[in-house]
């Protein structure tokens, strides 16, 4: 299996080229995001306490995301690998997703750092909330407390990370296309 974490701040582009990298691959896309959106919209339980959450821009607690994620994947049976997008966000998650993968015999394969200017990020997202009505993104106080979380406890990650061998920076900014290329780079060396 491919198993690959996409990672960065809020607005990199992880949701833009997690589909265009399960397109190429034939992976599936495990977005922790998209699922509380979906749930959102559906009014379930889970939905109505993430959204207490992620309104705010706050993170949903630890041990709901990981739980809910642990169902996600249980839902794929003979799956190629999967993009973990949004997820993990803690050291406990990225913890408890070692655990979760090699319970399946399985591990991370890479991890693909997007980098993008604080400044470059909030437009994207301001923009984003005008065109696809967002409520995390409609707001720049919400957005920079997003990204303020990120700095406090995400960004750790990446020396959880760093010396493992599989991780890699990529640049997020220029052309889709070409951050796309960056990207498809790294996973065709990784399997060769
Ligand atoms: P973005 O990366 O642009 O903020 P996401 O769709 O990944 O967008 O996440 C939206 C919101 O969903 C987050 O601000 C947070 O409230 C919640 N969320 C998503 N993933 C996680 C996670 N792994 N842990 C906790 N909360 C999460």
């Amino acid at each position: 299996m491919l198993n690959i974490i996409i990672f960065g701040p809020p607005g990199c582009g992880k949701g833009t080229q997690s589909s265009l990298i399960i397109d190429k691959y034939n992976l599936n896309h495990l977005s922790t995001g998209d699922v509380f959106r979906k749930n959102i919209k559906e009014k379930s339980r889970l939905g109505e306490l993430a959204k207490k959450y992620m309104d705010h821009g706050k993170l949903v607690p630890d041990q709901v995301t990981i739980d809910m994620l642990n169902d996600e994947i249980n839902n794929y049976k003979d799956s190629n690998g999967f993009i973990f997008d949004g997820f993990p966000r803690t050291i406990d998650q990225a913890k408890a997703l070692d655990s979760l993968l090699s319970e399946k015999n399985e591990k991370i394969s890479l991890i693909l750092s997007l980098h993008v200017s604080e400044k470059e990020l909030l437009k994207r997202l301001l923009l984003r909330g005008k065109d696809s009505g967002r409520v995390d993104d409609q707001s720049e106080e919400v957005i920079l407390n997003r990204i303020n979380i990120y700095k406090k406890q995400t960004l750790v990650l990446k020396d959880y990370y760093e010396n493992s061998g599989y991780f890699f920076q990529i640049n997020g900014e220029g052309k889709v296309n070409h951050i796309t290329d960056d990207i498809f780079r790294v996973i065709d060396n990784y399997i060769e």
